[in-house]
Parts: C-alpha cells; sequence; structure tokens
C-alpha cells in the first residue's frame, strides 16, 4: 500500500454485485465492467466486450478475468467512526455511553495531542479499515487541529476516501480535554483552510460539533454558520440514549427536544450527517425529514453500550437518507461486513418484539398476512438492504458519488475471493451466485476480500 499502479484501466469480466435505486442486490453474471481513469465507465454484458474496447480505445492487457466465483461488489462506506478510539476497542462495554465516554474515551483521545503517537495510531486504523474493505470513511478526530491533519494525511497517503473532523467540545468534558469557545471556532477555521489548501481529491473536512452535551450553544451556532459560509459537511451525533437526551434538556432549556437544539443552532440541512438517532418522535422525523439530513444507524454501538434499539424500519418508511455505521469504539469493531449483519439482527429483533406485542394484543396475523387492525406486518431489514444501506446509501449520506458501478461514478471497489485457502465460507458445487454473495455477506471476511481498489487505484492487495 498504496497503489503502485496509478489510476489503471481496468475491464472485470466476470460476476459484477452492487445496487441501483431499484434493487438493492444486483447480481451480474457475464458481464464487463469498465474503470477508466478511475471512473467507471460502462457495465454491460459480456457479449459486447470487443465492441466496448474498441469504443472506448482500451486493449486486452486492461482485462481482469474473474474466477466462476469471485465478483466485484463497491467498497463499503463506514458513516460514522472514531479513529482517536482504536487503542480502546472492546474495552469498558461494561459502562452505558456518558460513563464511557468519561472513563475511556476523553483520556484515550487526550494521547492524541502528541504527534508522533498520533501519527501512528491514525495511520493504523486507516491500515485496518481499508483492508476491511472500507473505502470510504466519515471520521471523528479529537480537539486536536494539528494531528486531525495527520488523519488525513493517512487517508490520503494510504489511499482510502475520507471526511475527517476536527472534534469541537467546549462544554461538559474533563479540564485537560476541552476547549474554549474561541479557540474552538479559529481551529476549526484554520483546520478548514489547512485541509481544502491541500486540495486532496480523497479527503473532505467535515464540522465535527462533538455532541450538544459538549457544546455550548453559541458554539454550535457559529459552526453551523461556517458550514453554510464555507459549503461543508457537519456531522454530530443525535439522540444516542436516554440519559443523554436528558442531559440536553437539562443544558440547553427553552427547547422541545434536542433535533430542535441542533436545529435553533442552524446544524441541521441536506449535508448534515448525524449519528444513532434511536430515540427520536415523530415530530423529530418530520424536521430531520424537512431538512433533508443524512441518519446513521450505528448497530454495533447501540448494542455494545446498551443505548437503545434503532428502528430502521420506520425511519426507511419514512423516506430518510440513511447509511450504517461502526461508531468504533462505542461498537467493537471497524468491520462494515460486522455492521451489515448486526443492522439485519437489531431489525429481527424489531420483528420478534413487534409480532409478540401483536400476540399480546391478540392481534393475531391472518392469513391475508394483514394483523386484524389493517396494518401490515413488520419488515425487517434484508440482508440486501443492508448491503445497499452499506455502500450506495452511504455514499449518498456522505455527499460522494461511488458506492455503486453505474457509469460515471468514483471507482471504488473490493475483489472478492470466496475461495481463498483460508476462506471461512463453505460452498458446494450446486451454489448459486446469489448463494456465494449471501454467504460471503453473513460469514465472510478480510481474507475473502483480495483486492481494494480506491478511485481506480488498487490500494490493498492481499497477495501483497
Ligand atoms: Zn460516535
Amino acid at each position: 500500500m498504496p497503489a503502485k499502479d496509478d489510476h489503471t484501466d481496468r475491464v472485470f469480466c466476470g460476476t459484477i454485485v452492487h445496487s441501483t435505486k431499484s434493487d438493492p442486490l444486483e447480481i451480474r453474471e457475464n458481464a464487463i465492467l469498465g474503470v477508466k481513469r478511475g471512473k467507471v465507465l460502462f457495465l454491460d454484458g459480456k457479449d459486447r466486450l470487443q465492441q466496448r474496447l474498441r469504443e472506448h480505445e482500451l486493449d486486452t492487457e486492461c482485462l481482469v478475468n474473474l474466477t466462476p466465483r469471485q465478483f466485484v461488489m463497491p467498497g463499503l462506506v463506514d458513516c460514522h467512526i472514531h479513529s482517536p478510539q482504536l487503542a480502546i476497542t472492546a474495552l469498558g462495554t461494561d459502562k452505558g455511553l456518558l460513563d464511557w465516554l468519561t472513563t475511556y474515551t476523553y483520556p484515550a483521545e487526550a494521547r492524541f495531542a502528541d504527534h508522533d503517537f498520533a501519527h501512528q495510531a491514525h495511520h493504523k486504523t486507516v491500515r485496518r479499515t481499508l483492508r476491511g474493505g472500507t473505502t470510504l470513511a466519515s471520521y471523528y478526530s479529537t480537539i486536536h487541529t494539528d494531528t486531525t491533519l495527520l488523519l488525513c494525511q493517512a487517508a490520503d497517503e494510504l489511499g482510502q476516501r475520507a471526511l475527517v473532523g476536527k472534534v469541537n467540545m467546549d462544554l461538559i468534558a474533563p479540564e485537560f480535554y476541552r476547549e474554549t469557545t474561541q479557540q474552538s471556532v479559529a481551529e476549526t477555521e484554520r483546520f478548514l483552510d489547512e485541509v481544502l489548501s491541500y486540495k486532496s481529491g480523497l479527503v473532505t473536512p467535515v464540522i465535527t460539533p462533538r455532541f450538544a452535551p459538549s457544546c455550548t450553544l453559541p458554539l454550535m451556532t457559529k459552526l453551523g454558520e461556517i458550514a453554510k459560509e464555507r459549503n461543508i459537511p457537519i456531522q454530530t451525533h443525535l439522540s444516542e440514549t436516554v440519559e443523554e437526551i436528558e442531559t440536553v434538556m437539562k443544558l440547553h432549556p427553552g427547547h422541545q427536544s434536542y433535533t430542535e437544539v441542533y436545529d435553533a443552532a442552524g446544524l441541521l440541512g441536506p449535508k448534515t450527517i448525524l449519528g444513532h438517532c434511536i430515540h427520536l418522535s415523530d415530530k423529530e422525523i418530520d424536521t430531520l425529514k424537512s431538512r433533508d439530513c443524512g441518519l446513521v444507524h450505528c448497530a454495533c454501538s447501540n448494542n455494545t453500550l446498551r443505548s437503545g434499539v434503532m428502528d430502521i424500519r420506520r425511519l426507511m418508511d419514512r423516506g430518510l437518507k440513511l447509511g450504517l455505521g461502526t461508531d468504533m469504539a462505542g461498537g467493537y469493531t471497524t468491520s462494515m461486513l460486522a455492521s451489515i449483519r448486526h443492522s439485519v439482527d437489531v431489525s429481527n429483533m424489531c420483528a420478534i418484539h413487534s409480532h409478540n406485542k401483536q400476540r399480546q394484543n391478540g392481534e393475531h396475523q391472518q392469513a391475508s398476512n394483514h394483523t386484524t387492525d389493517g396494518s401490515p406486518p413488520y419488515r425487517p431489514l434484508t440482508m440486501a438492504e443492508a448491503f445497499r444501506l452499506a455502500t450506495l446509501d452511504g455514499s449518498s449520506v456522505l455527499g460522494q458519488n461511488c458506492g455503486n458501478f453505474e457509469p460515471g461514478r468514483e471507482f471504488d471497489g473490493l475483489l472478492i475471493d470466496p475461495e481463498v485457502k483460508d476462506s471461512p465460507l463453505d460452498l458446494f458445487d450446486f451454489d448459486t451466485p446469489d448463494d456465494v454473495v449471501q454467504k460471503f455477506l453473513y460469514t465472510g471476511d478480510d481474507r475473502n476480500i483480495s483486492k481494494v481498489y480506491v478511485q481506480g487505484r488498487e490500494v490493498v492487495s492481499r497477495t501483497e
């Protein structure tokens, strides 16, 4: 890592898997996927290969012939991850959110004042996530501007597409890990200037007020103004735990809800990315929908810290923009494959809970597949929908033009090999391509991710 070959043109021949707006899991056998200068050129049937090569002046040297079991899929998109928390991954899961932050997180993040440590640690995170197939991530860093720039550098050097945010905190936080409002604003401006002047093709700065308990309203308002003036995305946490909501209501009196606090500060808009969003009222959902915000489901973290059960179907049915996030280290893994599985598991729990509730109320399902009051039964998240959330939908929440293989998109992809020597998948002769993809999504891991491409560059190769 990173790529030896910069933006090499390629034509993959074999099975191509991706999502479209109408199909959450499209599996195209005998397909060709053309990539030129980092972008998707065409996705077509193999019978059109010669014609496509001539049309685009590509020679046969750029052909990548896949084995019958291999397939190419879009890179995974982690819409919510804390790079500095890698060192505390899987630690302190006995605590709830607010205790966990004070006991483990803030001391761990304070270490990022140290340049050498931060350089090493941020590179470690980016290497780990890229290796797991995350080609696009939205990172929370720490309050330190200079070492947050090292995270931008790590993504750029190792070849990962990333949103990176310097965290803002001027309210409840320990003395050793807190800024004044003026410092926080000035350092945010400096961070934006630095990142934007660097003109990276991969890194986008994102304004990152940690969450309403750690930011004053004047700070959040000023950050909202900066985001608007400079057209910068915003990321923060919303409605993760009940205790957190109570804290917000005490710290920011005069507002009806947690969402309203952010709205009053001018933080909600189409470029806003909100992590968790578990305990929302219908009114809050209406506000988030009208502001066209993106919401991130962090299922592993929600389970690990026992923050709550997020009903993603409720939000999907209301048409909100949604993606998935690991929320490492609230979540104990950087793996987006795990996020996909956790999201399906949590939704299954919602379905079981809903079914039990109906039974208790005497509303047994009828042959018409409807409850006695006429409402349809709960529809748990399908694996195909979770796949789209982790690729195409995540890309949309982060405002990026990748996530599937429509011509013109940036090519961020994974070459999956279900038959590597140490593969955790058990395949049988009669498995269809659809079976193989499902087995990978449920039981595959890094070992099956043979190559990772970002912007057309090969940034990870398992044979290296
Ligand atoms: Zn988080």
